[in-house]
C-alpha cells in the first residue's frame, strides 16, 4: 500500500460502528459489522470509493429483511391498496413499533407495579381525538369490532336479531360479506327495505323485542345512482328514539363507517366520520385503523360507555385483542403529525406535476425516456368509490410492470403503458424508485 493509496482512506470498523450507532439499535451489532465488512471489501476492490463505505453499509442494512415480505414502493396511485398492506405508517408510528418490540408497560402500571388497563395510552389518545365518544376500545380489526359488538350486545343478550337495510348487504372485500360475518356469531339478519330504497318506517316495523342492534353499514366500495333512498344516522337515531318512546324497546344503533375518518375530510365529503356519526345519534361507531386514519391494522369502537364496557367484558374480547405493536403504532398515528395516507390524499396536483416532471428529468438524464401524463388516482382500500384524485404519472413501457415488481415497485399497467404515479410514493422512497426503474431499463438494454 503506497502512501496515497485510496485504500488508506477506507474507514475503520470501530469508527464506522460509532457513526452507525442508530443502526446498531435496529439491526444488532453483528449485522452491522457484517455490512461494514462487505462495504469495506467493496472499497478495497475499488467497486466503491472509500467515501461511500458508510452509505454502502446503510444501503446493505436497508435491503436486509428478516422476513419474506418485500418492502414495496406504491406507485399505483391507489392510496390504500389492501393487497400491499393498506396504510403505510408514519415515521412516528414506525418508531413506536420498534419501541414496543421488547417488553413494554402495555398492561402494567409502573407506579404501583399492578396490572393496568391494556393500551390505556392509546385509548386516551383516541378519546381525545373524538370527545363525542363516551368510551373507546381497540380490537384486532374492523371485522373483529363488528363480531364483538354483535356477540356482546345482541347474541349474548338473548336478542339475536340484527336489523340491516338491503341496500347495505354488501361485499366489502374479495368474498368478505359483512352480513355473513355477522351471522357467523349466531345472529340473524333481518333485512329491511329494498336494494335501492329504504325508509325509516322499514326500520321501525322490523324492530321487535328480539332485536339486539340496528346496524348501518357504509357501503364503502360502490355508489348507487338513480331512484334511491337511504336513512341517514340522524334520522335512524330519531326513529329508534320513537320506537323506544312508543314501544319501550331500547335498541342501540351501530354505524360501521369502515374508513376510520375521525373528523370530516373536506376532500371526501361523502365519507362518514366518527365525530359526525356520534353527534348525529349513533350509539356506537366501528371503523378500521389502517384505512383513511393511516394507522396499523386495528378495529376502533367508539360510543356509549355502557355498550363499550359490555364489549370489553365479553369473553370474545380476548380473542380479538389488539396486539401491543398495533397499540403503539395507533397511538403514534393519533398523536403524531400527518400520515403518509393524508399526505398522499391531500397532495396538490400542481405540486405532483412539478415533482413528477423533476423525476422524469432525472430518468432522462440516465437515458430513460418517460412521458409525463395525467392519471386518475383513487383512495382505494374499499373507500370513497367514484372519487377521482387527479394525479400525474410517468408512462413507461408496459412490459416493465413485471420486472419493476421484482424490484419492489408496484405500478399500474394499463392502456399499453406502465404508469408510475408518485402520489403514494413517500419522498424517502423516490431514490429507491429511481434505482429500480434504471435497473429494469438497463436489464432491457442487456437483453
Ligand atoms: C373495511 C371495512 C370493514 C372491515 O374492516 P377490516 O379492518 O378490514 O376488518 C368493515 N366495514 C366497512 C364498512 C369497511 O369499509
Amino acid at each position: 500500500m503506497t502512501h496515497d493509496d485510496p485504500r488508506r482512506r477506507i474507514p475503520r470498523t470501530d469508527a464506522l460502528l460509532a457513526t452507525l450507532g442508530d443502526l446498531v439499535g435496529v439491526h444488532g451489532v453483528d449485522a452491522v459489522k457484517a455490512a461494514v465488512t462487505t462495504a469495506q471489501a467493496d472499497a478495497r476492490s475499488g467497486r466503491i470509493t472509500p467515501e461511500d463505505v458508510e452509505s454502502a453499509t446503510r444501503a446493505v442494512l436497508a435491503a436486509r429483511t428478516p422476513t419474506t415480505l418485500h418492502p414495496l414502493v406504491n406507485a399505483t396511485g391507489v392510496v390504500l391498496h389492501t393487497n400491499i398492506g393498506r396504510a403505510a405508517l408514519s415515521a412516528d408510528a414506525r418508531r413506536a413499533l420498534l419501541a414496543a418490540a421488547g417488553h413494554v408497560d402495555v398492561e402494567f402500571d409502573l407506579g404501583t407495579g399492578a396490572r393496568a388497563r391494556r393500551g390505556r395510552g392509546t385509548l386516551a389518545a383516541l378519546r381525545e381525538a373524538v370527545p363525542a365518544a363516551g368510551d373507546v376500545l381497540a380490537v384486532n380489526n374492523g371485522a373483529a369490532a363488528l363480531v364483538l359488538a354483535t356477540t356482546a350486545l345482541a347474541v349474548a343478550q338473548g336478542r339475536p336479531e340484527i336489523v340491516m337495510s338491503r341496500g347495505e348487504i354488501v361485499e366489502i372485500g374479495d368474498n368478505f360479506r359483512l352480513h355473513e360475518l355477522i351471522e357467523s356469531t349466531g345472529a340473524t339478519i333481518v333485512e329491511v327495505g329494498t336494494t335501492n330504497r329504504t325508509w325509516a318506517q322499514d326500520y321501525s316495523r322490523a324492530v321487535t323485542e328480539w332485536t339486539g342492534l340496528v346496524v348501518k353499514v357504509h357501503p364503502s366500495n360502490f355508489v348507487v345512482h338513480g331512484f334511491t333512498h337511504g336513512v341517514d344516522v340522524p334520522e335512524l337515531s330519531r326513529t329508534l328514539a320513537d320506537v323506544r318512546a312508543e314501544r319501550g324497546l331500547d335498541v342501540p344503533l351501530l354505524a360501521d363507517i369502515g374508513s376510520g375518518l375521525l373528523r370530516p375530510e373536506p376532500l371526501l365529503p361523502d365519507e362518514p366520520d366518527a365525530h359526525t356519526a356520534l353527534t348525529g345519534g349513533a350509539d356506537l361507531v366501528t371503523a378500521s385503523g389502517d384505512k383513511l386514519l393511516g394507522g396499523p391494522q386495528a378495529g376502533l369502537v367508539l360510543g356509549r360507555a355502557d355498550l363499550v364496557e359490555a364489549m370489553r367484558r365479553s369473553p370474545l374480547a380476548r380473542a380479538v385483542r389488539v396486539d401491543k405493536l398495533a397499540l403503539a403504532a395507533l397511538e403514534a398515528t393519533l398523536r403524531g403529525g400527518p400520515t403518509p395516507t393524508a399526505a398522499a390524499l391531500r397532495a396538490d396536483v400542481a405540486e405532483l406535476r412539478r415533482r413528477t416532471e423533476e423525476f422524469a428529468r432525472r430518468l432522462a438524464e440516465q437515458g430513460v425516456g418517460g412521458r409525463v401524463v395525467a392519471h386518475d388516482a383513487a383512495v382505494g382500500g374499499g373507500g370513497a368509490p367514484g372519487v377521482v384524485l387527479p394525479s400525474v404519472a410517468v408512462a413507461l413501457p408496459d412490459r416493465w410492470g413485471a420486472p419493476l415488481r421484482r424490484e419492489g415497485v408496484v405500478a399500474q399497467v394499463t392502456g399499453g403503458a406502465c404508469l408510475v404515479d408518485l402520489r403514494g410514493v413517500e419522498a424517502d422512497d423516490e431514490a429507491r424508485l429511481l434505482t429500480a426503474i434504471l435497473t429494469v431499463a438497463h436489464e432491457g438494454d442487456a437483453r
